[in-house]
């Protein structure tokens, strides 16, 4: 069975984490910084020689195009994206671009043709690390107008578009005939790793619903207001975050957070008159999601009536969930049982760039366990075997959907 190179794999992952290699073994290598470019020109210099065009777009998506056996026959791209986390890790994303990149050494060493030409992307800024939100994909799939994305500011407050033209990545729109969009990626999370399953094949991803919520009470002196009579903003939160979670943990597949918290006037003698807190709720079904928000809603209410206190609630965003194609999820599964893999069908915790190439071309996703599912951090790890297992997927995946690909559309 073709199989890919699993050390010349890990030796481009490792050469690659090389740019903007941190001191505590990650990487920092955030978008259009010099050591973004650095990455690209890289990648650049692999895979120029493996296809027979190459462009970049307006917000510097890359785009390496093998051709099929006639020049002009639609593609199926695969990628991810080279940016990081200012403290990020090695494989985040990378792992994505280096396995498409593993692919298309192989199909060239072997000289096979497909019917359709085989794409490798790498997408501009996925993390929002420097610039929010982030733009490449969305930009290439009509959800962000280019305008706004070459307009945006980032945190060091330089101008996108200027830092893209900088590093010589400010290209020209052109349209590509996709069939499908296949990405590789850490999983970013425990489950894998937990239930000692090597492939995750993904079928979507979760919803999510952000809210702040801020409760009023009345100050008072924490001696002389007796208990019976106190209007406890911080208690009343206290016992919101509390049900809130059990409703979420009761119905068993969202997960439910609340990670930021303020409170007023945070003074040991002072009754609290005013909390905030925001909430983030997640979930891979739609009608689940919205469900559990307006359980939510209506504790929080309960809840503040209880406490004899107030609340404003502000949803500040919602995703919907994702639901990728079943081809694509099929072409994915049955590539992991035929190489003998044990897989487990899953939806992603976290947001990809093939969420939103989801929205305009059938689309798939393949994980790999992460240690301890630790990400965003130096500490990422995956080992070489298990790359090896995903990018062996992706070669599958890929073979079988160019095999059926005049069925795609
Ligand atoms: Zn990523």
């Amino acid at each position: 069975m073709l199989k890919i190179n699993g050390s010349r794999l890990w030796d481009s992952m490792m050469d690659l984490a090389k740019i903007g290699a941190t001191l505590e073994g990650g990487v920092s290598r955030v978008a259009v910084s010099e050591e973004d470019r650095r990455g690209r020109d890289l990648l650049r210099s692999w895979a120029s020689p493996l296809t027979e065009d190459f462009h970049f777009d307006e917000v510097g998506n890359m785009f390496f195009i093998r051709y099929g056996l006639q020049p002009e026959a639609p593609i199926i791209l695969t990628g991810s994206h080279l940016d990081t986390q200012i403290h990020g890790g090695r494989f985040d994303g990378a792992f994505g671009v280096m396995a498409g990149l593993e692919v298309l050494k192989t199909l060239a060493e072997e000289d096979i043709r497909l019917p359709c030409g085989i794409g490798l992307v790498a997408w501009t800024n996925e993390e929002e690390a420097r610039y929010c939100p982030a733009m490449g994909s969305a930009v290439f799939v009509g959800k962000q107008d280019p305008q706004s994305a070459l307009d945006c500011v980032g945190l060091d407050g330089k101008v996108f578009g200027e830092e893209l033209k900088k590093i010589g990545y400010l290209g020209k729109h052109r349209e590509l005939n996709i069939l499908a969009y296949l990405e590789t990626h850490i999983e970013q999370g425990p489950v894998l790793e937990n239930e000692k399953i090597q492939i995750g094949v993904v079928s979507g991803a979760q919803g999510q619903i952000a809210m702040d919520v801020e409760i009023f009470g009345e100050a008072g002196h924490s001696g002389t207001v007796p208990m019976r009579l106190r209007k406890d903003a911080l208690v009343c939160a206290i016992d919101i975050i509390n049900s809130c979670r059990s409703l979420v943990v009761e119905e068993g597949k969202g997960v439910f957070t609340v990670g930021t918290f303020k409170l007023e006037p945070n003074s040991r003698t002072t009754i609290p008159d005013k909390v905030l807190f925001g909430m983030d709720l997640r979930h891979p079904d739609t009608d689940s999601l919205q469900n559990l928000s307006n359980l939510i809603k209506q504790k929080i209410k309960e809840k503040v009536a209880t406490h004899c206190c107030q609340e404003r609630i502000e949803v500040l965003f919602q995703k919907e969930p994702v639901v990728f194609t079943e081809s694509c999820v099929k072409s994915v599964q049955s590539a992991s049982d035929k190489l003998g893999y044990n897989s487990l069908l899953m939806p992603s915790g976290a947001f990809h760039d093939a969420c939103l190439l989801a929205s305009k071309v059938p689309t798939g996703m393949i994980f790999v366990p992460s240690q301890k599912g630790v990400s965003h951090n130096p500490t990422e790890y995956s080992s070489p075997e298990q790359l090896e297992k995903g990018a062996n997927v992706l070669l599958h995946a890929l073979l079988n959907l160019a095999e059926k690909g005049a069925l795609l559309k």
